[in-house]
């Protein structure tokens, strides 16, 4: 018995620096409509709340915690946030025998506040919220995220990850504030998309921001490894859209590096960088999804366009520049692009701007013959 008992206080003589070391004081999170509750359970020497939002005009605080009977907790007052903002928290200090110690990184959603009527419709690809509008709204959102991830998922052999959230903005400053600019939505880690009509009209919305943003959401594992025009020109060409092509085009450092000063410059470069992935895909061997796999096997981004395409980016720009420049964009490969009720549409106007031809043609004949 004796031998047993020095062997549990041995034991435990032994399990207390290795619990000292790599336990973190435990915490408690709350959300609520206008804070959210931070609340570091033990009693420790010094501490603070680093908090992070993921979104743009978010920012980062560093709070200082009021101390408590059990240990300190910060209440953060969330009014100023938009809904659906991820925050990314930690804690960090001095323990009371003066090691140091940091929690691990969680996250936390900012709820939904003020007077906005958030709905919520949802199926198993997807879950969309919006506000200030009908429920025939949320719908046509629910089925255009549905169709786009179909449409990524036969042209590419995935489609989107999980359930991906899409929250929609009707006003800009919901989301932003004052404080970002003109911005047409924003993909993050967790799947969250944000979009709002910048135009204000439901076209640019399901058109052009909606299958932009849920492009890069596709592609947001390689984002780190691919360059800024890659990752743009995938989601513009994932838009169908097709945009007119500059008389001149970007230089290969001018695409890198983001270089436009106006938005008449900004449309031209994504114009340019949508041409030029949406030409690789064409003339790539196993199209996009070849140079992916390159990336996944461990190549970086030019190694895997070189393995694939047989060029580095820059000799990859030049070639497209003899094929592309100056030419209106083929029609788009996207299959959204133009669906077939669109064709015979087109295919009607064609018809009745001929008729319209044929009469003024035979009614100037007629008027030459008097
Ligand atoms: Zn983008």
């Amino acid at each position: 018995m004796k031998r047993v008992c020095i062997l549990v206080a041995l034991c435990w003589l032994l399990s207390l620096p290795v619990t000292a070391a790599s336990d973190t004081p435990a915490t408690q999170t709350r959300a609520y409509p206008d804070r959210i509750e931070f609340a570091l359970l033990e009693d420790v020497y010094a501490a603070r709340l680093v908090i992070t939002a993921t979104w743009p005009g978010g920012g980062s605080w560093e709070i200082s915690p009021s101390r408590g009977h059990t240990g300190y907790s910060v209440s953060f007052d969330t009014a100023e946030i938009a809904p659906f903002t991820e925050l990314r928290y930690y804690w960090e200090g001095t323990r009371v025998d003066m090691t140091m110690f940091a929690t691990p990184e969680s996250t936390v959603e900012v709820l939904a506040w003020g007077a906005r009527d958030w709905q919520r419709v949802e199926n198993a690809m997807a879950m969309v919220l919006w506000y200030g509008q009908p429920a025939a709204f949320g719908q046509a959102v629910l089925a255009a995220t549905t169709a786009h991830s179909a449409a990524l998922q036969r042209e590419l052999g995935r489609g989107l990850p999980g359930q991906v959230r899409v929250v929609i903005y009707s006003q800009q400053f919901d989301y932003c504030g004052e404080i970002c600019g003109n911005s047409g939505g924003q993909a993050h880690d967790t799947g969250v998309i944000v979009a709002w009509p910048c135009a204000g009209s439901s076209a640019y919305l399901f058109d052009y921001v909606l299958p932009h943003e849920l492009a890069h959401l596709w592609l947001q594992p390689y984002r780190a490894r691919l360059p800024v025009w890659f990752t743009e020109g995938f989601a513009e060409m994932a838009t169908g859209q097709g945009q007119q092509l500059p008389q001149q085009s970007w230089e290969w450092r001018a695409l890198q590096y983001r270089a436009y000063a106006s938005p008449e410059e900004m449309r031209d470069w994504y114009a340019q960088a949508g041409s030029l992935v949406d030409w690789l895909h064409a003339n790539t061997t196993g199209g996009l999804p070849a140079i992916l796999a390159a990336i996944d096997a461990g190549a970086d981004f030019e190694s895997a366009l070189r393995a694939t395409f047989g060029m580095n980016s820059a000799q990859a720009l030049q070639a497209w520049r003899g094929v592309e420049v100056a030419q209106t964009p083929a029609a788009a490969w996207w299959p959204l692009a133009l669906d077939s009720a669109q064709k015979s549409r087109l295919l009607w106007v064609v018809i009745g701007l001929l008729v319209v031809a044929i009469v003024l043609v035979r009614q100037s004949n007629f008027a030459e013959d008097e």
